[in-house]
């Protein structure tokens, strides 16, 4: 199973090489935590970490 990255700046969680967020290439495998968000706008949680889009998201990133 591949190794899930979280990306630096928007703290999106993927497989992937690029962010499917915010489409940046900053990405860590140093992160702890994971928070799902599938509606941002009902979301305090989602407000208080700048989350737009439903994701999986780490709560922190190294
Ligand atoms: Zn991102």
């Amino acid at each position: 199973m591949a190794r899930e990255v979280a990306c630096k700046r928007c703290k999106a969680v993927t497989i992937g090489k690029v962010c499917p967020v915010c489409k940046s290439t900053d990405l860590s495998p140093d992160w702890s935590g994971i928070i799902l968000i599938f509606d941002p706008a009902k979301s305090r949680v989602a407000a208080t970490l700048d989350i737009i889009l439903p994701h999986k998201y780490a709560l922190k990133v190294a």
